[in-house]
């Protein structure tokens, strides 16, 4: 399979703005001959092997200098989208990449839409879907841990998985329809059985996979904290210390903290978002109950709460009993605060921690991080899904799996088998983009930065 988009495509490829250099990069068909009615270096760039760079002058339509750059030539199918491709190292001013593009929009290229690029290389057969998710994914990364997951997607291992769960499928699914062609009447009930058998494997793994999803989720996205307790207990101040900065407000006034503060932490390539609720008590004052909603909102919305006390006030019960209502309880840790004012205090908890000194603050994000993930740990090399759009495709494909083992349970025609066996093939083709509409891809791509 080889589409050759005929649009020869540009865009900028390294970040906008001032830098030491900039790359702008070119693709399709025509690209090559293309660039070299704008270049002048040595040779000619369509002579030139795949692979190369070439020292030469942009010029502009009246002859004169644009810019010095350096031209790396990809020739098709070894190139990123798998088409010819040029990549021009300009000088990094925005005035002079603006002019090499209008330049080669000029003689015939036209501005790349957001991850055409990328898309090109999937149309092209270089990458299947999820790997061009991955590279998304890639350049959204800001912790070690969603990197890697990235890293592993693009190298193909959910894809490998994927792809083993589909050859599984058109394995039983012939075995079905052979049955189907000699067979007079019924299935033979040995061969049903041994399919019964294999759908059965494959449900199994099909399960493992969703199962990845909260893990892969989190190593993606990272952990949503909620900070919930009464006034003053020290939510700002445990904000404060993470952060080592004073960003949030401490005070001695109960209260002063009306607006949700969000602020991220990495820690051990965990990426933690905190959120400082103004707490859920109820209140008069109109700014403070918008503050409570939101509240609210965040609460439901975190992957898991700090439900903080302090050795003062104590614990909370009746805080504790509300905050029950808003989430599930094994999502709440109870947590006190201020220890270093009474380092044996009796205070029912799970953590002990002073956000003035740093005591147990550690403790504090092992426990936040196993409530959040649970103890299941993933090996390097196992195929772990973080993309909703993956999750949902294999949702639909175990429930077609469903449907065709009731099927079998309730001896109906090889026909209904057949079918829900080849539906559950496809669900799981559309996460490595087997089977897509232009709406899918474009949604996809369309979360892609201009240039990738
Ligand atoms: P918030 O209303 O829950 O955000 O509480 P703040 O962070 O504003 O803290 C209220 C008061 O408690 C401030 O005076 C803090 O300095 C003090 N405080 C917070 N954490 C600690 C702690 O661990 N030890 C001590 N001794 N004081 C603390
Ligand atoms: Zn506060």
């Amino acid at each position: 399979m080889f589409i050759q988009d005929e649009d020869t495509i540009v865009a900028l490829a390294t970040a906008s703005g001032v830098g030491a250099i900039s790359v702008i990069r070119i693709s399709g068909e025509k690209s090559i001959e293309l660039v070299d009615e704008v270049f002048s270096g040595k040779i000619k760039l369509v002579d030139a092997h795949t692979h190369t760079i070439h020292y030469g002058k942009i010029i502009d339509s009246k002859n004169e200098l644009i810019d010095d750059v350096l031209v790396s030539v990809f020739k098709a199918p070894h190139s990123y989208t798998g088409e010819n491709s040029i990549e021009i190292s300009s000088h990094g001013s925005s005035l002079i990449v603006k002019k090499i593009i209008e330049r080669l929009i000029e003689v015939g290229a036209r501005l790349a839409e957001p991850g055409e690029f990328t898309k090109r290389a999937f149309l092209n057969g270089r990458i299947d879907l999820a790997q061009a998710e991955a590279v998304a994914d890639i350049i959204n990364s800001r912790t070690e841990a969603s990197l890697r997951g990235a890293r592993n997607q693009l190298d193909g291992l959910l894809s490998q998985k994927v792809n083993f769960l589909r050859n599984s499928l058109i394995n039983s699914s012939s075995l079905i329809e052979l049955e189907l062609d000699f067979a007079e009447e019924d299935l033979e009930f040995v061969s049903l059985n041994k399919v019964m058998n294999q759908l059965q494997e494959i449900e199994f793994e099909i399960d493992k996979l969703i199962s990845t999803y909260n893990f892969g989720r989190i190593i993606k996205d990272g952990i949503n904290v909620a900070l919930v307790g009464k006034p003053n207990v020290g939510k700002s101040s445990l904000l404060n210390y993470l952060l080592k900065e004073k960003r949030a407000i401490v005070s001695e006034i109960p209260g002063t903290t009306r607006d949700i503060i969000r602020e991220e932490v990495n820690i051990d390539g965990i990426l933690f978002t905190l959120y400082d609720t103004a707490g859920i008590r109820e209140t008069e004052d109109v700014i403070e109950k918008e503050g409570v909603n939101r509240s609210v909102e965040t609460i439901k919305n975190s992957d898991v709460v700090i439900f903080l006390n302090d050795v003062q006030s104590g614990f909370s019960n009746k805080l504790f009993e509300k905050l029950k209502t808003y989430t599930n309880e094994d999502r709440i840790i109870k947590v006190v605060n201020k220890i270093d004012l009474d380092p044996n205090t009796k205070i029912n908890c799970e953590v002990k921690i002073s956000a003035k000194t740093g005591e147990g603050i550690d403790t504090l994000f092992k426990v936040l991080k196993e409530k959040a993930i649970g103890s299941e740990t993933y090996s390097e090399k196992s195929a772990i899904v973080s993309n909703i759009r993956h999750l949902d495709a294999l949702k639909r494909a175990k429930q077609f799996l469903e449907n065709a083992k009731e099927s079998i349970k309730e001896k109906l025609s090889g026909e209904f088998i057949a079918v829900d066996l080849r539906n559950a093939e496809s669900a799981l083709g559309e996460i490595i983009g087997r089977v897509t509409s232009d709406d899918i891809l474009n949604n996809i791509f369309m979360k892609f930065c201009i240039g990738k």
